[in-house]
């Protein structure tokens, strides 16, 4: 297939909040990860990450607007669209009575592995993802980054082409975070095409190969590093963002905005 791995079109997602009524999560954003491409969507807190990448993953309808992966539409074809997609949020869950070994094998073949290759994908993972040491512990005996890291393992177990990661090194410590950077640049390596959203700016300026700017559910600016740099003539990834937003004031505005909703 040639042409966008996800190809997003005019999508919005529109939630009703008692205080705020209307809330416009996402608002008619556009945007097209080419194959083999590390795309981020950076955003401040609030600022429609986990919704828009929701939606892709048919976990949320939108509420107008298209989205498709690999041309399968989200709304039209779910099961297509989950075939061929590992998705990783926070809220991907493990059995805690199951090792880090067993996890991968389980969710393999959940997922259609071929069984008969199923060990050799493990021992795959299990390397790349660099959790050898406490593969054969159970998951509830692990900290908090083995978890997230077996968490991020087992939503590839199956070998998707398509990866979508939400936050996927939030909570890690600066090893493992870079340890998951290593990862994410890998797969992109084996032929993946991965899109994956963050706040942080060291982190998206170190990995993509598109950045896409959300920012109150809008999309800003969709662009290569160096065509950001060239469009705002700033450098580092943290002033080119400001620059785009409009200001520090304003995204401290639009989180106090989006946080003041989810506390009430
Ligand atoms: P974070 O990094 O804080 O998770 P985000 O960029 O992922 O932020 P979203 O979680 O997509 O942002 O939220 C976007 C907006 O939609 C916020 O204003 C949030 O309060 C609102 N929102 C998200 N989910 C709901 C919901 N179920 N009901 C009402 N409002 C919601």
């Amino acid at each position: 297939m040639t042409g966008p791995t996800i190809s997003v079109r005019a999508l919005s997602k529109s939630f009703y909040d008692e205080f705020r009524g209307e809330v416009r999560a996402v608002d008619g954003i556009d945007f097209a990860c080419l194959p083999g491409q590390i795309f981020g969507l950076l955003g401040a807190n609030g600022a429609g990450k986990t919704t828009t990448l929701r939606m892709l993953a048919t976990i949320l309808k939108p509420t107008s607007g298209e989205a498709s992966l690999l041309g399968h539409d989200v709304v039209a074809d779910p099961e297509a669209v989950r075939r061929n997609l590992g998705f990783y949020s926070a809220s991907t869950a493990l059995y805690p009575r199951l090792t880090a070994r067993e996890t991968l094998e389980f969710f393999a073949r959940v997922n259609r592995y071929p069984g008969e290759r199923v060990t050799e994908r493990v021992d795959y993972l299990v390397e790349r993802f660099g959790i050898a040491e406490y593969a054969d512990a159970r998951v509830d005996k692990l900290s908090s980054g083995m978890k997230q890291k077996v968490s991020i393992a087992r939503t590839v177990a199956h070998d998707p082409p398509v990866l979508i990661f939400d936050e996927p090194t939030v909570g890690l410590d600066v090893l493992n975070a870079l340890e998951m950077q290593d990862v994410i640049r890998h797969l992109r390596d084996d032929g993946k095409t991965i899109l994956f959203s963050t706040h942080i700016m060291s982190e998206a300026e170190k990995l993509c190969d598109h950045i896409a700017i959300i920012h109150r559910g809008k999309i800003l600016a969709s662009n290569t590093l160096d065509g950001m740099r060239r469009d705002t003539g700033k450098h580092y990834l943290e002033d080119i963002f400001v620059a785009y937003v409009g200001g520090r004031k304003e995204i401290e505005a639009a989180e106090r905005a989006a946080l003041g909703a989810q506390e009430r």
